[in-house]
């Protein structure tokens, strides 16, 4: 994945509460102790905002929570930036993802409202309750904002056992911001069931990885204000990269290589590896959010 060298990045659409680059900024967070299966738990139900409870035990929070730009804006200014630098590239990626549904909203005669990401490191207060890293990247209806610690990218590869690269990060991202065009459209308030395989969440899910898909089909010919593409170049490297990252976040996958061995469908929450992939592909071969409809399908993959 490569971005256009000569494009400017918008740094309005991040907050980075990260803390002074890592110098005392960590928030040291008590209670919770979640392990591998906490993680688990927590990342699937992310998208409720069911992460950890806010009160007890958190209060430790607040050193983390100032936002602090002043490290990304003299670092991240240009897509030549996000080709070198991996914070930079999440920059650029949001960007593009919200300059893609932006336009898609307009062209139905809607208005999208961004989102703000944060980057946080250990602990951060959200509309959802406080949060700890070990939640993993999450989209908050509440205040409409996505969270992440970039260090989960990391964890991504030597938890997941995933490849990693720009693109497979970018597909985390593109996941939450589905979630956000799902808020924005009234979608989230159509879940009911939260478990099983053919549960409301699972659909929910499934449609934010076709959203994700139908981004990275646009995300090559979406201009930004200069008139040009941020994102210059997916390859086919690329979105395999995508689709291991979707087979290692799947309920089964994780189930089994992550929770214990046995796969019990009726804890699923997020679909299993197959459909992931099944449904990120939709989007990305069909470009066509109108396909991404998993909530009628009888036919999840
Ligand atoms: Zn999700």
């Amino acid at each position: 994945m490569r971005f256009d060298e000569g494009a400017g990045l918008d740094l309005s659409e991040v907050s980075d509460q990260r803390g002074g680059g890592g110098i005392g900024g960590r928030v040291a967070i008590g209670g919770g102790g979640l392990g591998v299966l906490g993680l688990v738990v927590y990342f699937l139900l992310s998208q409720f905002g069911g992460v950890a409870p806010s009160g007890s035990g958190l209060s430790g929070l607040g050193s983390g929570e100032q936002t602090d730009n002043s490290s990304l804006s003299s670092e991240c200014r240009t897509g030549a930036d996000a080709n070198r630098n991996r914070d930079c590239a999440t920059v650029a990626v949001i960007n593009s993802i919200q300059d893609y549904w932006a336009a898609e909203f307009a062209r139905s005669g809607q208005t999208y409202r961004k989102a703000t990401t944060n980057f946080f490191s250990g602990g951060v207060r959200t509309g959802c309750g406080n949060a700890s890293s070990d939640v993993g990247p999450f989209y908050c209806p509440a205040d409409s904002e996505v969270y992440i610690d970039l260090a989960f990218f990391q964890e991504l590869r030597s938890r997941f056992g995933a490849q990693g690269g720009p693109f497979a990060e970018a597909y985390v991202l593109a996941h939450e911001y589905g979630h956000h065009v799902q808020n924005l459209n009234g979608t989230s308030d159509r879940v009911r069931t939260r478990s099983g395989p053919a549960s409301d969440s699972v659909r929910l899910e499934l449609q934010a990885d076709c959203y994700a898909g139908v981004w990275a089909n646009h995300a090559t010919t979406t201009p930004t204000e200069n008139g040009r593409p941020l994102v210059t170049d997916i390859t086919q490297d690329d979105i395999n990269r995508a689709l291991d990252t979707a087979a290692r976040i799947g309920d089964d996958y994780i189930q089994r290589e992550l929770g214990g061995g046995q796969v019990d469908q009726s804890k699923f929450s997020h679909g299993s590896s197959k459909q992931r992939e099944k449904w990120f592909t939709t989007g990305i071969s069909t470009g066509d959010p109108a396909r991404c409809d998993t909530f009628s399908t009888r036919d999840l993959g």
